[in-house]
């Protein structure tokens, strides 16, 4: 029988303010399109108006807002409380980010907090 290891996670998405929700090309693929249709109980054309935009033939990508921390971040994104507002649904591309145990950007963050001696500093990324 093969056991399953459970990776040990070395980042806390609680103390970032959501770097990876600032990337520009969030994709979603059919199954995500589905899965947020279902959420919300939308036809899928619906959401796919609502939701995304093509960003080239073939990629689907979730739209943005306003942000004052990176400029621009996912439309999911609560800026109050700096979190995903759709967790259960969000597109698999979300799922598997950072794909490991460790997240560059939390290094980053967590080494220029110590070095600023600011617990709260947001490095412009
Ligand atoms: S950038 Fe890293 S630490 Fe920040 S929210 Fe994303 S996965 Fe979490
Ligand atoms: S769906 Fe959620 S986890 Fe994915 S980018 Fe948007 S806010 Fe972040």
């Amino acid at each position: 029988m093969t056991r399953k290891t459970i990776p040990i996670v070395r980042y806390d998405c609680s103390k970032c303010p959501g770097y990876c929700c600032s990337y520009p090309r969030i994709e979603v693929k059919d199954r995500d399109l589905a899965r947020l249709a279902k959420h919300f109980g939308l036809e899928k054309a619906e959401a796919e108006r609502k939701f995304t935009r093509w960003y080239e033939p073939g990629e689907r990508i979730l739209k943005h807002r306003k942000d004052e921390v990176y400029g621009s971040i996912c439309r999911f994104f609560d800026t109050d409380v700096r979190r995903c507002t759709i967790y259960e649904a969000r597109p698999a591309v979300c799922r598997d980010y950072p794909n490991g145990s460790k997240c560059g950007y939390y290094d980053f963050l967590k080494f220029e907090r110590k070095h600023q001696d600011d617990p709260d500093f947001i490095p412009s990324a």
